[in-house]
């Protein structure tokens, strides 16, 4: 096991490089971050202290636009995951042919324990920070964990006083009624849902026989649980930060929905209730739930959570990773040879990041979009390069990983060439 997750995350990048046409200097590009910066954020709290928060943004790579990625706010965020982080957004938005880079940012802290005005402080706090290393056409952030629309609201107002003019296309994932796009919410549940409904027909499989585990019970894991739900599948277990539910019958999701919404607190602007509280199901843990015998495993909480250690546990057939980096390198060569099918997070989450696209779009094009418009291109796009990745996977005989890194590497050498000479000339060879 490496002892960072970046050194981990650069595995699949290697592994990847022996399928590829690609100059030395293009890998040797890719192997660094192009920009990171670490700022504190002082804020001011409500009993009148000062706390001073660390905070982050790593621009990966731009080579083929503009650094996309979301924010965290988590107690676990350090440079060596944000910049994790922006390398996997990086391979995503090639994967999925986006004219973005990759980008990350996070601040280390339990936003939980922060009031609703301290956390507007603090994400005020962080855009003064890092005005001038992001913009529209320069790096935009987005929604990641612990971090939803009403932030994002803020974070695009702080930056739109910071430079006197309204500017939508910073942030993707704001309120509607600041530009956001329709659908953007519900994007990455709705993008894993097309991937999981285009590939499991390889496999002969319907779903009303194939059974599902959900680890995580956010934005992304909540929302797929409905969509496979409604499409007929058996969700016969979900889980959040504090454990887990099961019911080999299946679970039913609205309620687990609506009883995990109703204790949302109205202190902060997170959901204090959990799905644990759920009494007539058995009550199991998150490594239970990861253990379970079922069809399809979805990870849909923290990286790292089936790691060399436990996968060997792992009885799922598929896996479909909705979080970022859920599975360890070393775990990868487990669950090969267990026979399990993992399809990676820079296919199957990248529904999100498409309909940031979409909203950049749509705000520097003034013209919104309808629901139906969104989640058809959505859909088009998820499906499109699905395909072309599952073509190179069985044309090379390689995981859906590493052939999703191929697609992605591929067009950033494409891209990187396509640059010339310039950066022969400008770091001063000549
Ligand atoms: N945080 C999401 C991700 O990891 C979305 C990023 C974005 O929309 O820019 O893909």
């Amino acid at each position: 096991m490496s002892d960072s997750l970046f050194a981990d995350a650069s595995q699949r990048f290697a592994q990847a490089l022996k399928y590829v046409q690609i100059s030395e200097d293009a890998i040797e590009h890719l192997k660094y971050p192009k920009a990171s910066l670490q700022v504190s954020i002082p804020v001011r709290m409500d009993d009148g202290s000062l706390r001073v928060f660390q905070g982050y943004r790593v621009r990966y790579d731009d080579t083929r636009g503009p650094g996309k990625g979301g924010v965290r706010f988590h107690p676990s965020v350090s440079m060596d995951e944000v910049q994790s982080l922006a390398f996997w957004m990086t391979f995503k938005c090639a994967a999925l042919n986006l004219p973005f880079g990759g980008a990350k940012g996070g601040v280390a802290l339990n936003p939980k324990e922060l009031s609703k005005f301290e956390l507007e402080r603090l994400s005020r706090g962080y855009i003064e920070e890092i005005a001038d290393f992001i913009g529209p056409d320069v790096d935009i952030l987005a929604p990641d964990v612990y971090t939803n629309q009403m932030i994002m609201g803020w974070m695009m107002d702080q930056y739109s006083v910071i430079k006197r003019k309204i500017s939508p296309a910073v942030v993707t994932g704001k309120p509607l009624t600041m530009g956001g796009s329709l659908g953007r919410d519900t994007a990455t549940a709705t993008g894993a849902f097309y991937v999981i409904e285009a590939m499991m027909p390889k496999f002969g499989r319907r779903p009303q026989e194939t059974t599902v585990a959900i680890q995580g019970f956010g934005n992304a894991g909540a929302e797929l649980a409905q969509l496979l739900w409604q499409a007929g599948y058996r969700v016969v277990a979900v889980s959040d930060s504090q454990g887990g539910i099961y019911a080999a019958q299946g679970l039913d999701i609205p309620s687990v929905r609506q009883f995990k919404e109703t204790t949302r607190s109205v202190k902060a602007v997170y959901c204090e209730g959990t799905v644990c509280n759920i009494v007539d199901h058995e009550v199991i843990t998150n490594q239970d739930l990861l253990a379970l015998d079922v069809d399809i495993l979805v990870p849909a909480a923290l990286e790292n959570q089936i790691m060399a250690e436990n996968a060997a546990n792992c009885r799922a057939k598929f896996i479909f990773e909705v979080a970022n980096g859920p599975v360890s390198a070393a775990a990868d060569a487990i669950l090969e040879q267990k026979g399990c099918q993992v399809f990676p997070d820079i296919l199957v989450n990248a529904g999100g990041v498409t309909v940031s696209y979409f909203e950049w779009v749509q705000n520097r094009s003034g013209l919104y979009w309808s629901l139906g418009e969104v989640n058809q291109r959505l859909r088009q796009r998820m499906v499109e390069e699905a395909e072309h990745i599952w073509k190179i996977a069985q044309e090379l005989a390689v995981s859906m990983r590493t052939a999703a890194y191929v697609h992605a590497i591929n067009r950033l050498a494409e891209a990187l060439a396509a640059k010339g000479t310039r950066d022969y000339y400008v770091n001063g060879h000549h």
